[in-house]
């Protein structure tokens, strides 16, 4: 089996090896998000079984999709698990490996571009930035895709901070010099804000948050902290969506200095 990681969606942020990979499968299983147009390019012999998901929506079950792997591979078919962005970020990627080796049969894994930092990328957002961020955090705004251990749950709904966001996340979201991006994260984003301000998150910290990255559709919606829900709510920001808290996130950050950006405006 190999796992491979399509990137954000755009075909062309497919990587060589990962298109290698598609073009010399038998099975492809698929999901709704990254590069499916990419799908419909396969030459005809090679099977698509679509296991699409969408939020809070799984047609089919995570456990189905790791026999379905591991049914067609043990059947003698090279089949490729094409999953969006990087398969080990966020995508349950891990699970599908260890239910392949358990049964035996042997994973090769191709990385993919993540939408966590390339969504950002390509709407101009860089992560960190010398003399503003020195590191990123990325989350699941989404608590029922967290750990599965009751004690690491406990441990991110502890009753002081209760809410999307874990200890880490939450100290993220308080430090100017890190950027917090969170996946999966609109339906939660009214309890993520909230969270944050009571956890003492500068109101005016900036945030972006990013639409359809890498397609035609790919859309930002920009925002203070304190207003980001409201904002998100009124410009009816959907799924699937990248959202960047921190410095980074401010609008012209990358369009020089102050002066300049002044000047150009002709002030
Ligand atoms: N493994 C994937 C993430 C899976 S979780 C990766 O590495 O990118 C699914 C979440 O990823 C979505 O809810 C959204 O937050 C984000 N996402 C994936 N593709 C996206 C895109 N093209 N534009 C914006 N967000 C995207």
């Amino acid at each position: 089996m190999t796992l491979v990681g399509g990137g954000p969606g755009a075909p062309d942020l497919l990587t060589v090896r990962a298109w290698r990979a598609l073009q010399s499968a038998d099975v492809v299983v698929a999901d709704r998000l990254g590069p499916v147009e990419i799908l419909a390019e396969l030459p005809p012999h090679i099977r698509v079984v679509d296991v699409g998901k969408e939020p809070g929506r799984h047609p089919v079950p995570q456990e189905r999709i790791n026999e379905l792997l591991v049914e067609h591979a043990l059947a003698g078919a090279h089949v490729v698990r094409l999953k969006g962005g990087d398969p080990f970020v966020l995508g349950r990627g891990g699970e599908e490996v260890v239910a392949c080796v358990a049964a035996g049969v042997p994973v090769e894994v191709v990385p993919g571009v993540t939408s966590a930092v390339a969504v950002p990328g390509l709407a101009g957002i860089p992560l960190t930035h010398r003399g503003v961020t020195t590191g990123f955090h990325v989350v699941s705004g989404h608590c029922a895709s967290g750990s599965s251990d009751p004690q690491v749950t406990g441990a991110n709904h502890g009753s002081d901070n209760s809410g999307p966001l874990d200890a880490a996340a939450l100290s993220c979201v308080r430090d100017a010099t890190a950027t917090l991006v969170v996946l999966m994260g609109v339906r939660s984003l009214g309890a993520i804000v909230a969270q944050s301000l009571a956890a003492g998150a500068d109101p005016a910290t900036p945030v972006a948050i990013v639409e359809n990255g890498s397609t035609p559709e790919q859309r930002v919606t920009r925002a203070r902290l304190e207003e980001a829900a409201d904002v998100a709510a009124a410009r009816g920001v959907r799924s699937p969506a990248v959202v960047v808290i921190g410095r980074v996130a401010a609008d012209g950050l990358l369009e020089g200095s102050r002066e300049r950006r002044l000047a150009g405006a002709g002030v």
